[in-house]
């Protein structure tokens, strides 16, 4: 709590955690009571807004933050799955927002689920504008036309962008993308050059990518990099889940899960579709000359299809075991070293509870991708350290306490323990981010809190520090 939650003129305030019993306050409160009996008590909460809705953030749509100047500014699926978008200032400890960015599709007619799929992804222009991208899920054929590069499922996806630079309070449209959409990634390069990566379609679909070269004002036309493709042999498509992030240079680098995406009435159970993912590869997109290469260097025909994937950019086969790509990053010799959660199939529609698992190129073999301390759950990659690997991952600890913690290594892979609780929270669970980019080490994810029974989040900003708190009266959006 050495990061006291001043705000405005409130000054030598005492914070008293709820953990001490000395004030009466739920988990997660604390008040803050003036040294001055003129002030009043201002309540103080550990989370910034408690109006995320369903699966409010996500490891595949990223960055959902990023931080520039003492500034972190992160998104979230608020109300009604329209973006949101809040700015914590590091000097200041103060917060601004959340306003909302754009309005989405999805999310308004109340006889459907909550889509979930198209959560925001937030990127700084080298001018300053803050640009997100949302609310697809693939499209609708009636309102969207044929999608040239896939199937269609619902939503459109959009662009918005400040309209003025780091000011998050007003937005506009711009109409650069095709509404086909979903799990935008986009990645900035050194020279400014956006690069923004999305399915292009439902899960029966190719995934693309457009470039920008003036700050995101225009896109060029989509480029597959991922075929979808009808098998010749089984009753199913080949479907992709990559995850793709800035490597070294003008380099791209893209860790991967394949999808056998079947025909109902074809898959070999009652479950008919379902939403396994298995085996796992690795390629490289070179910015600079335009191509494609295995980690060998070796160039890829592109759109890669599931045959060359398998011959040249396998990183391992998951045997029985279904997966759930996490993310990917480089060490300090560039070598890469990917996450990637897998389980059993025990029956349900997405197989079971899935362990993070850690593989990497160690120059001339992919290794690593056995059991280790890691937990069932998920969340980002980062290796400061040549043998020092560690994630930051949301779990359960064995009393059923939702955690964020960190998990660490020290000789390259071989053995996980975990370390720092950054936030803890009795019977919840929690979605996650990946890590916010530019990450100041107080902000580094965005978490929303899983209550039981309830489709409405408390969101969290959490780094070395724990999370960046507010008052409550600040956090409090919905009308409870
Ligand atoms: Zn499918």
């Amino acid at each position: 709590m050495k990061k006291a939650f001043l705000t405005g003129p409130v000054a030598k305030v005492l914070a008293l955690s709820c953990l001490g019993g000395v004030v009466a306050c739920s988990p997660g409160e604390s008040v803050v009571a003036s040294a001055s009996q003129s002030i009043p008590e201002v309540q103080m909460v550990d989370y910034f807004a408690d109006d995320g809705l369903g699966n409010a953030v996500a490891v595949i749509q990223h960055p959902a933050g990023e931080h520039l100047d003492g500034i972190t500014y992160i998104s979230y699926q608020g109300p009604y799955e329209d973006p949101y978008v809040a700015a914590y200032n590091h000097e200041t400890a103060e917060w601004s927002g959340p306003y909302q960015a754009g309005v989405s599709l999805m999310g308004k007619d109340p006889t459907r689920k909550i889509d979930n799929h198209g959560k925001p992804t937030l990127i700084i222009d080298n001018a300053g504008y803050i640009h997100i991208f949302f609310g697809g899920h693939g499209g609708m054929r009636d309102v969207h036309g044929a999608n040239p590069l896939g199937n269609h499922h619902y939503g459109e996806n959009r662009h918005v962008v400040s309209k003025r630079p780091l000011d998050i309070t007003e937005w506009e449209t711009l109409d650069t993308l095709p509404p086909f959409g979903t799990y935008n990634q986009v990645v900035k390069m050194d020279n400014g050059d956006i690069y923004l990566f999305y399915r292009h379609g439902a899960h029966r679909s190719d995934w693309v990518y457009h470039k920008s070269t003036d700050n995101g004002r225009t896109f060029s036309a989509p480029v597959s990099f991922l075929k979808h493709k009808r098998r010749t042999d089984l009753g199913a498509v080949d479907s992709w889940y990559p995850y793709v992030t800035k490597g070294k240079g003008d380099e791209i680098i893209v860790s991967f899960d394949y999808h056998l995406c079947w025909d109902g009435a074809s898959a070999p159970d009652e479950r008919g579709h379902t939403a396994n993912r298995q085996d796992l590869f690795y390629m490289v997109f070179d910015t600079g000359d335009g191509l494609w290469r295995n980690v060998q260097g070796e160039q890829l025909p592109m759109p890669l299809t599931r045959e060359i994937a398998e011959e040249k950019a396998l990183v391992a086969r998951s045997g029985d075991l279904w997966s759930f790509n996490a993310s990917s990053t480089l060490d300090p010799k560039g070598r890469p070293h990917i996450g990637i959660t897998m389980g059993e199939d025990i029956g349900h529609v997405t197989g079971g509870p899935k362990q993070m698992r850690h593989f990497r190129w160690d120059g001339e073999e992919w290794v690593g991708g056995h059991s280790t301390a890691l937990p069932i759950g998920t969340g980002d990659i980062d290796v400061p350290g040549q043998n020092h690997v560690r994630f930051l991952l949301k779990s359960q600890t064995d009393d059923r306490n939702g955690i964020i913690a960190w998990w660490e290594s020290f000789d390259g892979g071989q053995t996980f323990a975990q370390s720092e609780v950054l936030l803890r929270r009795p019977n919840a669970g929690f979605a996650i981010s990946s890590t916010i980019r530019n990450a100041h080490r107080d902000a580094q994810v965005i978490a929303a809190e899983i209550p039981r029974g309830s489709v409405n989040r408390r969101m969290y900003l959490i780094g070395d520090s724990g999370p960046l708190g507010r008052p409550k009266s600040d956090a409090t959006l919905l009308n409870n």
